[in-house]
């Protein structure tokens, strides 16, 4: 991998792909993101990424509960979409709605082989896919399952250091590497997806070597919910067509400037109603 170019995460890697709507575009136009939520206890996460796909843009958001969580769900949503999703025969139907371009599974689903399964689905859908929480650790030590799989359509994966590991378990040629980036693109060009390793300085590495370093973040991110934000960030971003490479770095960046600005207290609930006033500096 020597000689592939590592950037410092900027706004000028991705800027320009931004998502911009046109002035007659339609909701549609601006992409549907569906979030898988856990059950009636594990709600919050899907929630949390939902609003902030709405806030970055998507066009539409709908998120898929287990049929004893639509209540719960139901009184917490607005602009949200409902759908009853009784694991992967539930998703494999909702999926036959092609308009629901880009897809989050993972936060709060559960470390079981329904997981996995519902995994399975939607890399055969062949949606944009962002893959995080329980949808990675469900795979512990089956990394080999992920050899590649990502090639119908943009992933980003998004581990935080005990995710990664337990995922690739068993690959000491992707967890030996001292260097986090090394780890990161390793990782990136074993399964064919884009991989966001997070943390204080969160390495985006891309299949084709491109790798990036952020380097906007804020301890103040480490609080619960907050990777959920973040998932729900990218997957609105690619909802919107932004490359997969390009939407993980931005949602990155836009993440971390949201949590930055706020400061002390900063909560996940936040994070969302913090994207409007960084995109007012972007675009
Ligand atoms: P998660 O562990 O899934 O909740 O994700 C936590 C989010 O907060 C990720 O986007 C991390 O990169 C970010 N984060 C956690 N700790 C720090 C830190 N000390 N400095 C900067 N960002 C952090
Ligand atoms: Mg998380």
């Amino acid at each position: 991998t020597s000689g592939v170019e590592t950037f410092a995460n900027s706004p000028g890697l991705w800027r320009e792909a931004l998502p911009r709507p046109g002035l007659d575009s339609h909701k549609y136009d601006r992409g549907h993101t569906l979030v898988l939520s856990g059950g009636a206890t594990r709600t919050g996460a899907a929630r949390l990424a939902a609003r902030a796909a709405l806030r970055i843009g998507s066009g539409l958001v709908t998120v898929a509960s287990p049929p004893e969580a639509l209540g719960i769900n139901a009184a917490q949503l607005t602009a949200v979409m409902l759908r009853g999703c009784d694991g992967p025969e539930g998703l494999y139907a909702i999926l036959k709605d092609e308009r629901f371009n880009a897809l989050l599974l993972g936060p709060a689903l559960g470390v079981h082989a329904a997981t996995r399964a519902m995994v399975t689905v939607a890399i055969h859908a062949r949606r944009s896919l962002l893959l995080d929480a329980d949808a990675l650790t469900s795979f512990e030590g089956l990394a080999s399952e992920l050899h590649r799989v990502f090639h119908g359509a943009p992933a980003v994966l998004t581990p935080h250091e005990g995710e990664f590991a337990r995922l690739f378990k068993g690959h000491p040629d992707i967890l030996d590497p001292p260097s986090k980036l090394e780890r990161a693109r390793r990782a990136a060009a074993y399964t064919g997806a884009v991989v966001v390793l997070k943390g204080m300085d969160t390495v985006i590495a891309a299949p084709d070597g491109r790798a990036a370093i952020n380097e906007n973040g804020t301890p103040y991110l480490a609080t619960a919910g907050s990777g959920d934000t973040l998932g729900g960030i990218v997957a609105g971003l690619m909802a919107q067509h932004m490359p997969a490479f390009e939407a993980a770095c931005a949602g990155v960046f836009i993440h971390a400037a949201a949590g930055a600005g706020f400061g002390p207290g900063l909560i996940a609930e936040d994070l969302a109603d913090l994207i409007p006033g960084v995109l007012r500096q972007l675009l």
